[in-house]
């Protein structure tokens, strides 16, 4: 029987229809949304990324501002940037487009911005935030696994969730989501030998790794719940996931694809969690 696929290019576009009407409401009580968004140097792939989400924030109302720094800025003039952000009344969120020039700390660049603007959730209070189960930002990419699990209905609590990589901005962060949600958690690592002693346990198998194929039908339990979140250029230049797609989708239960899963949540996150910074700080009359 071939895997339900889990759309979530469809997913994210009803979530960005019903937002438009939030932001709405919040421009009608006198706060209009911003997002901030630091680009620095010009990687065609960063800045194809930022790009996406200033065109998000236009079609739900949110106000972008995009600042745009030259490769070779100096570490202290970016985070001046960030501290007169910090406190702008127009921008309830910021991002700074990762990876940085090699000059610049990527550290000193996070826990500079403000953890109530800090939208992509990698301020290491947001993560404290996480780990002990209260309110902060969950960064975009583990909030958009969750939110598709969530509109199909999937009970998490008691399942066996095995998450392939355990990176700070994908698989540390979801590994924790799922404990927090009574689920038991294994997190792999390119030590974790054989992979696929792991993955078969998996009832819900999230694959972060950067690998094209890393995944195959032999590696899945029947049925199995598959979140692809790679994204891998194959030798065709085609976009690709880490999970065999076409043999996997004959064994799994449900399947994301690559394009057209993790990553259009990934994006629609990001609005979410501006609109959530917006509404806090709205509340705090900040
Ligand atoms: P990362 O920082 O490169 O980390 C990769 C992780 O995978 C590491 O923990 C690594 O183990 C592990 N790994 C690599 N090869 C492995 C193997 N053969 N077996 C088991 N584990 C292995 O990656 P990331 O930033 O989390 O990104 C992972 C992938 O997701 C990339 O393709 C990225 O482009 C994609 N991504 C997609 C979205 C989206 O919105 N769709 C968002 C973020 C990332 P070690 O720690 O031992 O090195």
């Amino acid at each position: 029987m071939s895997a339900q696929l889990i759309n979530g290019k469809a997913i994210a576009a009803e979530k960005r229809k019903a937002m438009i009407a939030q932001v709405e409401l919040m421009k009608q009580k006198g706060t209009t949304p911003g997002l901030a968004v630091l680009l620095i140097g010009d990687h065609p792939a960063s800045v194809s990324y930022v790009k996406g989400k200033v065109s998000d924030c236009q079609e739900v109302g949110i106000h972008s501002q995009l600042i745009r720094l030259p490769g070779d800025v100096a570490e202290a003039e970016l985070l001046n940037q960030i501290t007169k952000l910090n406190v702008d009344r127009r921008i309830h969120a910021i991002l700074v487009q990762l990876p940085l020039p090699s000059h610049i700390s990527e550290q000193k660049v996070v826990q500079a911005i403000r953890p109530e603007k800090d939208v992509d959730g990698f301020h290491p209070v947001n993560i404290g935030r996480i780990v002990t189960g209260q309110p902060g930002f969950v960064s975009c990419t583990p909030a958009g696994i969750l939110e598709m699990l969530r509109t199909i209905h999937l009970p998490i609590a008691g399942k066996h969730v095995v998450i392939v990589g355990r990176s700070n901005i994908v698989g540390k962060p979801v590994s924790l989501l799922f404990l927090n949600r009574d689920a038991t958690v294994t997190v792999c690592h390119s030590k974790s030998k054989p992979l696929s002693l792991y993955t078969k346990q998996a009832d819900i198998l999230i694959v972060a790794a950067g690998k094209a194929s890393l995944i195959h039908a032999d590696d899945i339990k029947p049925g199995a719940v598959v979140i692809d979140v790679g994204m891998n250029r194959n030798a065709r230049g085609k976009l690709v996931g880490d999970v065999a797609f076409d043999e996997v989708k004959e064994k799994a239960g449900y399947l994301t694809p690559v394009p057209g899963g993790v990553g259009p949540m990934t994006r629609v996150m990001l609005l979410e969690n501006t609109l959530t910074a917006a509404m806090r700080q709205m509340e705090k009359g900040l």
